[in-house]
């Protein structure tokens, strides 16, 4: 048997994405006998919870902008160990624009590289999806400012290039991610002047029962409010930013009290001045791959079963993709999903005690995120602030007034309609960014787009694609 024919013999798995979840699924079947190809659109692994500073800053302590250090390393080193042992294949820089199904496998297309045009093709024998999320931001006046940034975006940019985008910051919205974004500005220099979370305090008592069964969870939240504390950030519950203000840039926020029903409630507002608003309602599962190959989703999250395979034999997810609930989960599933490829591409049927403390904290950990779910929300009557001339399709300028009149004036009753109506979703985001927004606008379901490309492709690389396979 030659090298290639004994490497053929060995099933093949491809990995999309190089977050916790990519990268315990990799390490994970990679030691139970399968070949893994690795792919992410970063330059290096990690992902959004681990994402690390270009090696060129030459960051001294990279770690003083983490938590859970220790997990990457072990991660980061199982993966250096089975790519040095030619069992993973990383292949950074590359973007996943599309999956295609074969009789006897699949091919993963991507484009290398920051310019996006240098196809790449591998043949794999099943794929694991683990693509993560991305950000929810509604729109609000003046949200189109330089200075304002999404709350992910700013801390990617810490994490990434260990810069802060001003000196003065607001970071507002809702979620958990506003805490770590906070707590890392405030670290890094920035005057954190509020942190303005939509959720009420009652909301937290409501389902205390069901966070309270979490202590590590607790015990984290506990570390960011002492955190806050230290460095003196203001922390607004039951508000929100309902606008922002500035000529050339951003120079401040106007902040409300929320009443019970999520409406600014009147003499309460009061402006902020500040020269950076970092802003997020929340995370979305990127599911593009999945929905082009036909796997089921469940509102937005790819539907998977207990060993994180997809309704479409021969895939599996894992991860954020099917559905939020932050980096813990997403190891817990990633290493089920690639003990699961594993048993199943070698045939040796899956070993569920193999996985099964993984499968306790999945269980712990999707309890506890649903129950955060309920608590954190953006307010209630959020449209209510969006004014006409709110540019809400940044990509096509459609204002918040266009999307009133498709509906009101012509008629549009779903998002298609409203899209063909008023060019809303039709630009280089293809609705990512304002498709929530216009929903919620246009008074109709938020239903994940089907767009049959994952990345805009050059027509170049569509007219070659399948000619160039790789292994
Ligand atoms: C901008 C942002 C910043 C965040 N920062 C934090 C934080 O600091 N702390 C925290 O607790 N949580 C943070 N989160 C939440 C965080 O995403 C998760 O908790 C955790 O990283 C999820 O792990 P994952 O492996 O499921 O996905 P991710 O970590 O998101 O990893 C997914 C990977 O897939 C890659 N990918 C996606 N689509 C493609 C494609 N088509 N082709 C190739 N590669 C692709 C991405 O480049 C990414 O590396 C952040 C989320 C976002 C969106």
């Amino acid at each position: 048997m030659t090298d290639r024919e004994r490497k053929a013999a060995v099933p093949h798995l491809a990995v999309i994405g190089a977050g916790p979840a990519g990268l315990a699924a990799t390490v994970a079947a990679a030691a139970h006998g399968v070949r893994v190809t690795l792919l992410d659109s970063a330059a290096e692994a990690g992902g959004q919870f681990y994402r690390q500073p270009a090696s060129e800053l030459r960051a001294r302590r990279p770690q003083a902008l983490h938590h859970q250090w220790r997990a990457w390393e072990r991660l980061r080193d199982g993966l250096r160990t089975h790519v040095e042992a030619g069992v993973v294949r990383h292949l950074a820089d590359h973007h996943v624009w599309f999956v295609e199904r074969h009789d006897d496998g699949w091919t993963v297309h991507a484009l290398l590289g920051p310019e996006q045009e240098e196809p790449v093709e591998v043949r794999a024998d099943a794929v694991l999806l683990a693509t993560g999320g991305y950000e929810k931001v509604l729109p609000f006046p003046g949200w189109t400012l330089p200075g304002v940034v999404t709350a992910g975006g700013a801390q990617a940019m810490l994490k990434g290039t260990l810069a802060v985008s001003g000196r003065t910051a607001v970071v507002a919205g809702t979620g958990p991610l506003l805490l770590p974004v906070a707590t890392g500005l405030a670290a890094a220099g920035v005057e954190v002047a509020a942190l303005v979370e939509s959720a009420g305090p009652k909301a937290f008592v409501r389902r205390s029962r069901a966070l309270a069964a979490q202590p590590g969870k607790v015990a984290e939240g506990a570390r960011y409010a002492a955190r806050l504390l230290r460095h003196r950030v203001r922390l607004l519950t039951g508000h929100a930013v309902v606008a922002a203000h500035g000529t050339e840039r951003l120079e401040a926020v106007t902040v409300a009290a929320l009443d019970a029903e999520g409406r600014g409630r009147p003499g309460t507002a009061r402006r902020i001045p500040c020269d950076t608003l970092a802003v997020g309602h929340g995370l979305l599962p990127h599911t593009d791959l999945a929905d082009t190959l036909g796997c089921r989703l469940d509102g937005t999250d790819v539907h998977v079963d207990d060993e994180q395979r997809t309704s479409v034999p021969g895939i599996w997810a894992a991860g954020e993709t099917t559905g939020i609930g932050g980096a813990a989960l997403s190891l817990a599933e990633g290493h089920i999903a690639g003990r699961s490829a594993a048993a199943r591409l070698r045939g040796t049927g899956p070993d569920l005690r193999a996985w099964a403390a993984a499968a306790r904290t999945r269980t712990r950990l999707r309890a506890f995120f649903t129950a955060l779910d309920s608590v954190y929300a953006p307010p209630a009557h959020w449209t209510e602030q969006v004014t006409d001339d709110t540019v809400v399709c940044r990509c096509e300028e459609v204002t918040g007034g266009a999307i009133r009149a498709a509906v009101t004036e012509l008629g549009a009753g779903d998002l298609r309609t409203v899209k063909l109506l008023t060019r809303a979703g039709m630009g280089w985001c293809q609705g990512r960014v304002c498709g929530p927004a216009v929903a919620g606008l246009a008074g109709c379901e938020p239903t994940p787009s089907r767009r049959p490309f994952a990345r805009p492709v050059p027509l170049g690389v569509l007219a070659h694609a399948g000619e160039s396979e790789d292994q």
